[in-house]
Parts: C-alpha cells; sequence; structure tokens
C-alpha cells in the first residue's frame, strides 16, 4: 500500500507510452474507442441523464468494458474512452504493482494524452 516513489512513477510513464505507441502501430490509427474493440475491449454507450461522470471501466463476466456517458460532448467521450483504456491496460499488464489514488489517475491521464496528442499521432 502506498504512494509509488517518483522514481517508480517515472517508469511507469515510459511504460504506459511505450504501449501506447505499440498501440497506435499495430492498429495504425488514434481512435481510442476503435483501439478499445480492435483489442476486444467493449465500449457501451449509454443514457444516464447524470452529468457527473463521462466514463468508467466495468467488470462484467469474466471480462471488462468502457461505459461512456452519451451524455457528455463529443470530444470529452473520447478522452474518457483514452483514460479508462489506459485503466484496463495497467490492470492486464501490472496487476501486481497496481498503482492507485491519484497516482494511479495521473498516469491514465498521461497514456490518454499520449494517445490523443502525442507525437506519434497520425
Ligand atoms: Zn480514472
Amino acid at each position: 500500500m502506498g504512494t509509488l516513489c517518483f522514481g517508480m512513477e517515472y517508469l511507469m510513464r515510459q511504460t504506459i507510452i511505450s504501449w501506447i505507441h505499440e498501440l497506435k502501430l499495430k492498429h495504425g490509427f488514434a481512435d481510442p474507442k476503435k483501439i478499445a474493440q480492435k483489442e476486444k475491449l467493449r465500449v457501451w454507450t449509454i443514457e444516464d441523464g447524470c452529468n457527473n461522470w463521462d466514463a468508467r471501466l466495468v467488470k462484467k463476466d469474466c471480462s471488462y468494458l468502457i461505459l461512456v456517458n452519451r451524455v457528455k460532448p463529443r470530444v470529452r467521450r473520447n478522452y474518457a474512452i483514452a483514460h479508462e483504456l489506459i485503466h484496463w491496460l495497467i490492470k492486464r499488464h501490472m496487476p501486481d504493482s497496481l498503482p492507485q489514488g491519484d497516482q494511479l489517475e495521473r498516469l491514465c491521464d498521461v497514456g490518454a494524452h499520449e494517445l490523443l496528442f502525442g507525437e506519434e499521432s497520425l
């Protein structure tokens, strides 16, 4: 438990950025929803009517899916899908050293940023 030190977070950032580069190369595009679907992570857009969330990663049966709030503007949904995609990658690839709390959220933002705005954007 507890917060990982700065050096560890730096390494995790670099790891996540390299995953994103690999995903972009593999699929040839940077659309988070399409990438999720190609990786067999379902994305469901639902009508919630409630304004306080953009997207969330939920476990259903034995796999995960991303729920997206249709109420939100498209550009915001796109960012949120990218962010949740990183949550999923971390769960899959870093189960033993799962970052938590604010650190986890920062890492997901780093990955989402790299996916949508990184220099390797297609
Ligand atoms: Zn998050």
